[in-house]
């Protein structure tokens, strides 16, 4: 087994996250069709095939700056219900985008082996590392890796098998979080449900009603009608600035969101093979 595929199996979820973010910032600016958007998205790729999920891709046009893609890794569950997580990949080009979106991208990367571990009939469960988000970079009024995530789900029929999709956009850092939807009410199933899951971690998160449509990845799938939201930190000063670096992420706030999303998603705390409590 290759040193990265044994860490990877053998190292705490969240500290694999902290890890891969932590590296994805210091590679630098990710804006969408570039080069290193690509190899970030690249690097997740071969993370999640290594974790022993299938690992395929959508390409797409971003006008004006090349091509783009998301990375979809699969792991096949039940047919008629899909769990869905996305973290957006690129990053504005004035900083290497480490809270915006290092952390959710490391954070798919962390929760890999434990989707692959998740025992039989459980929901499908995909994770998805989306490119061309940053729409004030792209300049287009929609999320374009978004969009083509609704593509694929419409072109297999699968709009209807989505329980819940959550965006996990700038997750590391700090010890409070906003969960962002632009339901009326949290609905039991997708929002009050990962409510609860922090309730259970002693963590704090708080619903709060989109403005508008929605600002991540989310907003494409709640438009075409899917239960879908949006974790994330409460402030980030250095939202699309060149501060936002690697010693942004912190590692409490890394574990504090896994917590979170394993118990929300229904994840086994340790992957498969380990030597965790019951495992
Ligand atoms: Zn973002």
């Amino acid at each position: 087994m290759a040193p990265s595929a044994l860490a990877a199996t053998t190292a705490a979820p969240a500290d694999e996250a902290f890890a891969f973010a932590r590296s994805l910032a210091a590679d630098g600016a990710r804006p969408a069709g570039s080069a290193r958007e690509r190899a970030g998205q690249l690097r997740a790729a071969a993370r999640f095939r290594a974790a022993g999920l299938t690992v395929s891709y959508d390409r797409f046009a971003v006008p004006g700056h090349g091509r783009s893609r998301n990375v979809v890794a699969v792991q096949p569950g039940r047919s008629s219900c899909l769990h869905v997580l996305m973290a957006h990949a690129d990053s504005m080009p004035e900083g290497p985008g480490a809270l915006d979106n290092a952390s959710g991208v490391g954070l798919l990367v962390g929760l890999a082996p434990l989707v692959a571990a998740a025992p039989d009939p459980a929901c499908e469960t995909w994770l998805v590392a989306t490119g061309a988000e940053e729409r004030l970079y792209t300049g287009r009024p929609d999320h374009l890796g978004a969009s083509a995530l609704v593509r694929r789900l419409r072109r297999q029929g699968r709009t209807d098998d989505v329980r819940w999709a959550l965006s996990l956009d700038e997750v590391g850092r700090d010890a409070r979080f906003d969960l962002y939807s632009p339901a009326a009410r949290p609905r039991r199933a997708v929002e009050d449900a990962v409510l609860r899951a922090a309730r259970r971690e002693d963590v704090t998160v708080r619903w709060r009603r989109d403005a508008g449509t929605g600002n991540s990845d989310h907003r494409e799938l709640a438009l075409a009608g899917m239960p879908a939201m949006k974790l994330g930190v409460v402030d980030h000063p250095c939202r699309h600035r060149a501060c936002d670096r690697a010693g942004q992420l912190q590692l409490g706030a890394f574990r504090r969101v896994t917590k979170v999303v394993v118990r929300f998603a229904g994840l086994p705390s340790t992957p498969r093979g380990s030597a965790g409590p019951g495992g």
